[in-house]
């Protein structure tokens, strides 16, 4: 026999990452990660450099350095911010913070497939309300789904994998709704790459909200992905509970670094973010006229509702270079990318067939 493990475990939904460019041709580029294509600046990958000299040490626990950026860069004192191992992580560390078994969490479904695994594994039920036929969050819906066992609601704005956002009324309105022990927490990991005006920032959201946390991440905009440093803003009593429920030395002192460094290197980072967007705007446009239907995306990546013919299409896509996500018999997310990899994209599915 086998030690005893949790049985919450036993169905546990297995988090998938998108694949890699393992294509055997000449080409493979991978757009199933929503990473950013950009290569390291090189005064970030300096600042690492720097920082891997002394690994033999363990991280600033506190990430007093990091702490103190954000907290200029946000306008929010360092007892409202708190960090870990990606925002996944902070993620984590927030239902650890308030749920546990019988207790209730509300997203919407599909969303990011790391609430329904971090939510088992805290012992809290899922509560999925699933996204409007236009793939957009049912805000009323969600609301109606709160009971008093409700602890916490995940908002994904953008939401992955559709890249469709919620504006500032209704989301204001829904808020307006949540009973103040409920933790809303808005998952703004693609935050950089909103152009929408209607769409409110989750940190002015924060400021009048005391229920309200905004989870952002490193690894996107600011293309840190393989280093594993997001972080959240939120009211002293969630902060320092999210503080107390990090894994120690979660967050490692070269992530800290480059963090720091890219905070510092802002606007040539997010000048790459604005070229993401061109070429959204390029792949978007282009993939309606040749007739198919992409909701209207504010992410690095767009969503394309396959149903059936996912895998075909997951597979063609792998055929002519590029690697995207499938989501099996829903659809697949395609992340944007660099112009080349793009360009194959969208001659793929020039020549898929838009309907059955
Ligand atoms: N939130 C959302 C909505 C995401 O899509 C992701 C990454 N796929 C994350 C959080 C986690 O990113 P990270 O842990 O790299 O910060």
């Amino acid at each position: 026999t086998s030690p005893r493990l949790r049985a919450v475990l036993d169905d546990i939904p297995t988090y998938k990452p998108g694949k890699s460019a393992e294509t055997g041709g000449p080409v493979g580029y991978k757009l199933s990660s929503n990473e950013n294509p950009y290569p390291p600046l090189p005064g970030v990958l300096e600042s690492v450099t720097a920082a891997a000299c002394s690994f033999n040490r363990y991280p600033d626990m506190a990430c007093t350095g990091l702490m103190s950026e954000l907290s200029e860069r946000f306008g929010v004192p360092q007892s409202h911010l708190a960090t870990g191992t990606g925002s996944v992580g902070v993620a984590q560390q927030l239902l650890q913070a308030t749920s546990g078994p019988g207790d209730e969490v509300i997203y919407a479904w599909r969303s990011f497939e790391a609430y329904p695994i971090i939510t088992r594994i805290s012992g809290a039920t899922s509560v999925q309300v699933p996204l409007t036929p236009g793939d957009v969050h049912d805000l009323d819906a969600m609301a109606d789904a709160i009971t008093d066992r409700t602890r916490l609601i995940f908002v994904c704005n953008p939401n992955n994998p559709t890249g469709t956002v919620v504006r500032r009324e209704e989301l204001e309105r829904f808020l307006d709704r949540v009973p103040d022990d409920v933790l809303v927490v808005v998952d703004e990991a693609y935050r950089e790459f909103i152009r929408d005006a209607q769409v409110p920032d989750g940190v002015e959201l924060y400021r009048r909200r005391p229920n309200v946390c905004v989870l952002r991440t490193f690894s996107k905009a600011y293309g840190l992905a393989g280093l594993r440093v997001g972080f959240a803003i939120a009211h002293e009593p969630v902060a320092a509970a999210l503080r107390k429920t990090a894994v120690p030395f979660g967050v490692s002192q070269l992530a800290q670094e480059a963090a720091i460094a890219s905070l510092r290197a802002e606007d040539e980072l997010l000048g790459r973010v604005g070229s993401l967007v061109c070429e959204r705007t390029r792949v978007v446009e282009a993939l309606r006229a040749q007739g198919w239907t992409v909701p209207e995306t504010q992410a690095n990546f767009l969503w394309l509702r396959l149903g059936e013919r996912t895998m075909d299409f997951a597979a063609a896509c792998e055929q002519a270079g590029v690697v995207v996500r499938p989501f099996p018999g829903e659809g697949v997310r395609v992340t944007i990318g660099e112009a080349e990899a793009n360009d194959i994209l969208m001659k793929v599915t020039e020549v898929f067939p838009k309907e059955r």
